[in-house]
């Protein structure tokens, strides 16, 4: 009855489907929660706030199929994130910038610092971090210092309960020092968000006759998946193909212990007033247990009395009930046991692993789009 089975209907589940679709496919979607959208769901809060309900998201990309792809499915609330830390109750920029040095050293020392710092990287370059610090430099150690201490070291300890030094590198490298006076966060050409919401992105995008999607179903219970043979769905023999993008230790019941990830805990609280802080999202990055506090109405431009807020508590994972696995933690090792995961697939044909959970890796939004479309395209 249905050519392609998909597992979970976040962004790659749903691009896959909604692309097969057009193609002509009868698509089946199977998702565990009981709504489409995965991560980027949103929804209205008891008291008509639009918030996220898994973490703040905020779309950006510079490729440019992928932004004329999703704006078929939605108009945008134009919007450039910003982010300031909270550094012992003042404000600053956060990617460290031009403006930040000047706000930290004041003018004149910061424009000395600036001339060095292009003379050696060029002007508008975004240096990681930790390839700053590897700077033998006397003032370019002081600034670096400045910036792993004030910025990175407490953060990324909440964040991956581990020292910037010891994450990938590619993480930390995700907010690099930025050498221009652009305070954005992201340094793509397209930035924005969903103008109405994000679920109703989704709800547009799985809007098709050949579309079927079955919420609160686990793909453990429907799909049994043997070593070799056949693939079978509620029991009965599948033999068209089957898109999986949750996480592959849960489909293969842990058997050779978990991936490790990391999670979070978000804690909602509501104010009677029009806003509770001066920024979309502040980072505390040298204080509190929590690493971000994002105020939703600044992110969707929401006209509303009273103001929703988040707060987001890192946590280990260790896959008790409810716990929600956010982020791979990658390294050699953990590659490795994915690898492992990956190979019992190995003789099981019309198997496709799509997806930030089900490939272990730190995509954003962009990057899912794009590779669904690669897969479409393998298919
Ligand atoms: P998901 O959105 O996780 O979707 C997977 C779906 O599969 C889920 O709905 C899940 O319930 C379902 N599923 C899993 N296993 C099963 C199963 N066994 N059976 C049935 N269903 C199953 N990206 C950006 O570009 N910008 C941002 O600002 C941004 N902010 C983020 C903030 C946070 C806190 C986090 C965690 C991520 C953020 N991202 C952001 C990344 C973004 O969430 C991901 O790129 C995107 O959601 C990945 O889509 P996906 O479909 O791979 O995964
Ligand atoms: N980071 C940090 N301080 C900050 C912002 C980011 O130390 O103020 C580090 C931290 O290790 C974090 C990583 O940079 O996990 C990537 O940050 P990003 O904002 O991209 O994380 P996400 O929004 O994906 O959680």
């Amino acid at each position: 009855m249905y050519n392609t089975i998909v597992v979970g209907a976040g962004f790659a589940g749903s691009v896959v489907a909604r692309e097969l679709a057009e193609k002509g496919e009868k698509v089946l979607i199977i998702e565990q929660r009981n709504h489409i959208g995965g991560n980027c769901y949103d929804v209205e809060d008891e008291h008509g706030v639009l918030i996220h309900q898994y973490g703040p998201h905020i779309f950006h990309t510079s490729n440019e199929a992928v932004y004329e792809y999703l704006s078929k499915f939605t108009d945008w609330y134009e919007f450039r994130h910003k982010v300031v830390a909270n550094v012992n109750e003042k404000y600053i920029p956060v990617p460290f910038n031009l403006n930040t040095l000047k706000m930290v050293y004041g003018e004149e020392k910061a424009e000395k610092l600036k001339k060095e710092l292009i003379d050696t990287y060029g002007e508008g370059a975004r240096v990681p971090i930790l390839e700053l610090k590897k700077n033998p430099s006397k003032d370019i150690q002081e600034i670096a210092q400045f910036v792993y201490e004030n910025i990175f070291l407490k953060y990324t300890m909440k964040q991956w309960g581990q020292r910037p030094e010891e994450v990938d590198a590619s993480v930390t490298a995700r907010v690099p020092v930025v050498l221009s006076y652009d305070d954005s966060y992201f340094g793509d050409k397209y930035q924005g968000m969903p103008k109405e919401s994000f679920t109703k992105l989704f709800e547009r995008m799985l809007d098709h006759p050949n579309i079927t999607v079955r919420l609160e179903t686990r793909a453990e219970d429907v799909l049994s998946i043997p070593a070799e043979g056949k693939v079978s769905f509620e029991g009965t023999p599948f033999d068209g193909k089957i898109v999986f993008t949750g996480p592959l230790d849960q489909l293969f019941d842990c058997r050779f212990g978990r991936l490790p990830y990391r999670s979070l805990e978000f804690a909602f609280e509501h104010y009677d007033k029009e806003y509770y802080q001066c920024n979309s999202v502040v980072n505390y990055t040298v204080s509190e247990d929590y690493t971000r506090i994002t105020e939703f109405k600044y992110l969707t431009g929401q006209k509303i009395d009273g103001t929703t807020i988040m707060k987001e508590y890192p946590k280990s994972y260790d896959g008790n009930d409810g716990q929600i696995p956010y982020y791979a933690i990658l390294n050699p090792e953990n590659q490795a046991l994915y690898e492992k995961y990956v190979s019992l697939l190995e003789k099981v044909p019309n198997f496709y692993l799509v997806g930030r959970l089900a490939e272990y890796k730190y995509y954003n939004m962009d990057a899912i789009v794009a590779r669904a479309f690669e897969v479409v395209e393998q298919m």
